[in-house]
């Protein structure tokens, strides 16, 4: 692929909560000129995001609901939006659930529940899109980490989470290389501490100041700043970065 077509669409994960980092990459994506496909568990808000999408930018904007730790779900759900949209070429893969619980206390459920959505999701989504980004003649994945991943938590989230993030940059290196060959780029992001609900409810002033005290910037992340690495990774011009895992924390964690 020489260049982007002008008529071209990316596939969102986790876009149906109201603050949170989904919903804002959804925004900026469209805001630059692509269609969106939008999948969350919640396929209301995620229809609703749609309409509200297009009547703001103009192009396609459908929305489906899909739990990603379901694989035949997923494949559905991506067979939906696909029949409506332009070709796909990117993939922006945010859904995911936090988990606090300390590691003795985490039952084999909650263990079971972290994985499959934060890591067998990912799994399950770039798996269905990817034969479209062939078809296309390549594309971007772009599939939201974190810093717990590196650090091993020390943030909200403990050990299943960790663990499941960790999962994405290895699910993210591997693709790169399997992935290469087909023009298709692969990333991740790993965002510090960001201003949205997912860190059992929204942030009071005083745990905004808590999660502050060990970064470099002076204050939390907010979810444009995440949707902003986003549009760059999977546009056009992001194409010799691949295997890379972008922090966007805030210099929390320096590698
Ligand atoms: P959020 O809770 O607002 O968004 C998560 C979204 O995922 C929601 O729309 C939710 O409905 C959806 N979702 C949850 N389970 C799902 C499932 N099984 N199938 C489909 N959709 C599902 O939180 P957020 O902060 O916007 O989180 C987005 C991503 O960013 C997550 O992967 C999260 O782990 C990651 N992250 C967030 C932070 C932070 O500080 N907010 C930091 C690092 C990483």
């Amino acid at each position: 692929m020489d260049e982007f077509p002008a008529e071209r669409s990316a596939i969102v994960t986790g876009a149906g909560s109201q603050r949170g980092i989904g919903r804002a990459t959804a925004h900026r994506l469209a805001r630059a000129g692509w269609s969106v496909g939008l999948l969350d568990i919640d396929a209301t808000a995620v229809r609703s995001l749609a309409a509200e999408l297009r009547s703001a930018y103009g192009g396609v904007a459908v929305g489906a609901g899909a739990d990603v730790s379901q694989s035949t779900g997923v494949a559905d759900a991506v067979a939906e939006v696909t029949a409506e949209l332009p070709p796909v070429l990117g993939l922006a893969n945010v859904a995911g659930v936090s988990s606090a619980t300390a590691y003795l206390d985490v039952d084999d459920d909650e263990w079971d529940h972290v994985l499959r959505v934060n890591l067998f999701g990912m799994h399950y989504v770039i798996r269905r899109v990817v034969p479209h980004m062939i078809s296309a003649g390549g594309g971007r994945i772009v599939s939201v980490s974190s810093v717990s991943a590196q650090r091993g938590g020390g943030t909200y989230s403990k050990t299943p989470y960790s663990v499941s993030k960790a999962g994405v940059i290895g699910l993210t290196r591997a693709l790169a290389r399997e992935l290469g060959p087909h023009n298709i780029t692969v990333n991740a992001i790993a965002p510090g501490p960001i201003d949205t609900d997912i860190m059992g409810g929204t942030l009071s002033d005083e745990r905004k100041a808590q999660l502050t005290a060990d970064l470099l910037v002076d204050r939390v992340g907010t979810v444009d700043d995440v949707a902003a690495a986003m549009n760059f990774l999977l546009s056009e011009e992001s194409g010799y970065i691949t295997g890379q895992t972008l922090n966007v924390d805030g210099g929390l964690y320096m590698h």
